[in-house]
């Protein structure tokens, strides 16, 4: 029988593996899944009902135009509709920027470690990945990432605050890095943690967005407003930029539903902020303790902890797991685990003296 044949490039793409389940949790442990950055929180009873109302009308394709959103994402951030794109999460807004930018032979430049899909979907859209690596203290190296830079460069993300790192950029570095970018690159900002952060001196993406004509922003519904499932998250980009986009956007990607839970959280925005409030005081509470247990960490301004635990990784992410905790190691570099429910927070300032005896 022969081969199917497909693209040879796809074979540098690893396979994807999503979460795992329990393997080592004792089945009386509750169990919370730490390691996705989800929101603990379900959706509200307006946010819930605004979906409800679609329910009878998915026999029909999605607006493609999501006329109610777009407004309200131009009225908050005083663009035009020209200037929004949809896509299915952040994630496809960052593929439709790579497939806009970048094809065979082309570059896109973004900080490692940083968010994993990066690699893969530049491989995607057939280009070729430039991992630049953090600083010593896991933050973006923006001079590096500057000289990175060569006539094959497309497209550089920049993510703030970075995941799985949690560390953000100032104003005045990023201005910098901006200055010195050429104006044929496009730059997007990644802030898809941005709610969380409270940086004094952080920059808005949005501010940089109007004062350069290359910098686009990515936006996600998914973890402020606790949508991950429903996949919606948007750019505010140029003009030029944007209208690219919308050609290599997937048709009807974004449903109704999706973008009727997206007005009502745009609607309940009080809400869910103090909701992101108390995620806030919560990952200070538990970044205290394992301080206060000697386990050095970077700062982090977004929903989860990176606990750089070396070769100590594999052996922490096991303990957390016996007690129920499942959280994302990265191998012989540290692990990231996700600001959830008190529960799953409580268990974690508990465990910090035994994970600090770990590395000590
Ligand atoms: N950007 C970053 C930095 C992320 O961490 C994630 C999700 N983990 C995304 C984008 C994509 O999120 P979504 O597709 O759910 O909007």
């Amino acid at each position: 029988m022969s081969e199917l044949r497909l693209r040879e490039d796809l074979s540098a793409i690893p396979d994807y593996k999503p979460g795992k389940a329990t393997a080592h949790t004792a089945p009386e442990v509750p169990v919370y899944k730490v390691s996705s950055n989800e929101n603990p929180y379900p959706p509200l009873p307006s946010v819930a009902s605004a979906i409800a109302d679609r329910i009878t009308l998915v026999n029909r394709y999605p607006e493609t135009a999501a006329t109610a959103l777009t407004s309200m994402l131009c009225a908050r951030f005083d663009v035009t509709p020209a200037n929004v794109v949809l896509g299915s999460g952040s994630v496809e807004v960052v593929s439709q920027l790579m497939r806009a930018t970048a094809g065979e032979g082309d570059e896109v430049i973004f900080a490692w470690r940083s968010f994993e899909a990066y690699p893969m979907l530049v491989r995607a859209a057939g280009a070729t990945p430039v991992a630049v690596a953090l600083t010593t203290d896991h933050r973006h190296d923006l001079d590096a990432m500057r000289e990175a830079i060569t006539d094959r460069t497309r497209l550089i993300i920049v993510c703030n605050p970075n995941n799985p790192t949690g560390t953000t950029i100032g104003a005045e570095e990023l201005t910098a890095f901006l200055d010195a970018v050429p104006g044929d690159i496009t730059v997007v900002i990644d802030e898809a943690y941005v709610h969380f952060n409270e940086r004094a001196d952080s920059p808005s993406g949005i501010e940089y967005f109007r004062r350069y004509a290359n910098v686009a922003v990515a936006h996600t519904f998914s973890k402020a407003y606790g949508l991950a499932g429903l996949r919606i998250g948007y750019a505010i980009a140029p003009e030029r930029l944007a209208n690219a986009l919308r050609k290599v956007a997937i048709p009807f990607g974004v449903t109704d539903l999706a973008q009727a839970a997206a007005v009502a959280s745009l609607h309940a925005e009080e809400e869910l902020s103090a909701r992101v409030a108390d995620l806030v005081t919560e990952r200070e509470r538990v970044v205290a303790a394992f301080l206060a247990a000697g386990i050095a960490l970077p700062e982090t301004q977004a929903n989860f902890v990176w606990v750089p635990f070396g070769d100590a990784t594999t052996a922490a992410a096991e303990l957390l797991e016996r007690h129920g905790l499942l959280v994302r190691p990265f191998a012989g570099e540290g692990f990231r685990v996700t600001i959830a429910e008190r529960e799953a927070n409580d268990l974690l300032v508990a465990l910090a003296p035994e994970l600090a005896a770990l590395v000590s």
